[in-house]
C-alpha cells in the first residue's frame, strides 16, 4: 500500500526502507532538523528517480510531523512510490499522559484505522508500522505499550513492523517483546543497526530471523560507511544476505543534496558500486536494494 493506493511488488523497483521525506526533529537539531519544504523534497525525489529509484518508505509519525496529504502529491509529482508509516516514535517524543491513560488495545485499534481507513480525513493509509522506537538502550513504559500495540496492530493486518533501535541491545528486547505478542521475528525490521559497532550483535539479531537495517547510509563519515560495508559483509559471509536491508534514513536539511549532503540516490550511486567493488557480485548487490526490501515489506520471501 502507498500514498496514491495499492502497487503491484513487481512495480516497486529499487526500494529505500528507511527515509524520510518531511520530519520535524527541532527538539533536538533546531533548523537542521526540519524538513518541511514541498518544492525542495520534489527536487530531491527527482534526483532519487533519476539515478534509479522506484519506491521509499517515509517512516515519518505524527510526532515528528507525519504529513500524509503532502506525501501524496509529493509522489504524484516525482513518480516515486511512497510508503507511509503508521504508530509511534521513540520516548522523549511520545505523549506520556495520553500513553498514561490509552490501552495496548486502544492504540492498537488507532494504529489499524490509519492502515485500513487512512489518517484522520484524508484517506492515505499507511503501508508499513513504524518506525515504533525505543530511545535508550531499554524498552520505557511508554515504548512498552507503543510496541504491544503496533505488534497487536501486525497480528490484525499483516503488515511489516519496522523499528528504531539505535543503541546496544535494545533491538533484541524489542524482538523478543513483540514475540510476546506473537509476531514473527520474519516479519520485523530492527532498524538503525549501523549505530551499533558490534558485528556480533548483528548476528545475533540475524540469527533471530529479522531484517537487519543499515540505515545511515551516506549521512556518516567515510568511517561510518567503510564500517558500514564491513558489517554488511559480515553478514554476507555468515549467510544472512537476504535478511540485509540498506537506506540513508534522510532526516536532517544537510542530508539533502541542495545542502551539500548524500541525498536519496547515494546509496545506488555510490554504495552498491563499493560493494560490489568489494568483491560481491552484481545480483546479490541488487538484492539489497530490491529482492530483499520487497520481502520486507510484503512478508512474501
Ligand atoms: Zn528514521
Amino acid at each position: 500500500m502507498t500514498v496514491t493506493g495499492p502497487v503491484s511488488q513487481d512495480d516497486l523497483g529499487v526500494v529505500l526502507p528507511h527515509e524520510h521525506v518531511f520530519i520535524d526533529l527541532v527538539r533536538e537539531y533546531r533548523g537542521n532538523g526540519l524538513l518541511n519544504d514541498e518544492h525542495l523534497a520534489c527536487a530531491e525525489l527527482a534526483a532519487l528517480r533519476e539515478a534509479g529509484g522506484g519506491t521509499l518508505v517515509d517512516l515519518t509519525l505524527d510526532e515528528i510531523g507525519r504529513d500524509p496529504a503532502a506525501l501524496r502529491r509529493v509522489s504524484e509529482s516525482t513518480g516515486i512510490h511512497i510508503v507511509m508509516g503508521c504508530g509511534h516514535y521513540r520516548d522523549p517524543y511520545l505523549d506520556r499522559e495520553w500513553f498514561d491513560r490509552m490501552s495496548a488495545d486502544a492504540i492498537a485499534e488507532e494504529i489499524t484505522r490509519d492502515i485500513a481507513e487512512g489518517v484522520r480525513d484524508t484517506g492515505v493509509r499507511a503501508g508499513i508500522i513504524g518506525e515504533i522506537g525505543a530511545d535508550r538502550r531499554y524498552i520505557s513504559a511508554a515504548e512498552e505499550r507503543s510496541f504491544r500495540a503496533a505488534a497487536r496492530a501486525h497480528r490484525r493486518t499483516g503488515l511489516t513492523i519496522s523499528t528504531h533501535a539505535a543503541r546496544w541491545p535494545v533491538g533484541l528486547d524489542q524482538l523478543a517483546l513483540l514475540a510476546e505478542e506473537d509476531v514473527d521475528p520474519r516479519r520485523v525490521i530492527v532498524g538503525h543497526a549501523d549505530s551499533v559497532p558490534i558485528p556480533e550483535y548483528h548476528l545475533a539479531l540475524a540469527r533471530q530471523g529479522c531484517y537487519i537495517s543499515f540505515d545511515g547510509i551516506g549521512t556518516g563519515s567515510r568511517y561510518d560507511l567503510d564500517e558500514a560495508k564491513r558489517y554488511l559483509l559480515n553478514l554476507v559471509q555468515a549467510g544472512f544476505g537476504a535478511q540485509i536491508l540498506l537506506s540513508h534514513d534522510v532526516c536532517l536539511r544537510d542530508h539533502l543534496r541542495a545542502h551539500g549532503g548524500c541525498g536519496y540516490g547515494f546509496l545506488i550511486t555510490e554504495f552498491l558500486p563499493m560493494l560490489a567493488a568489494a568483491g560481491l557480485d552484481e545480483a546479490q548487490v541488487r538484492g539489497f536494494v530490491t529482492e530483499n526490501p520487497r520481502a520486507a515489506l510484503t512478508g512474501q520471501p
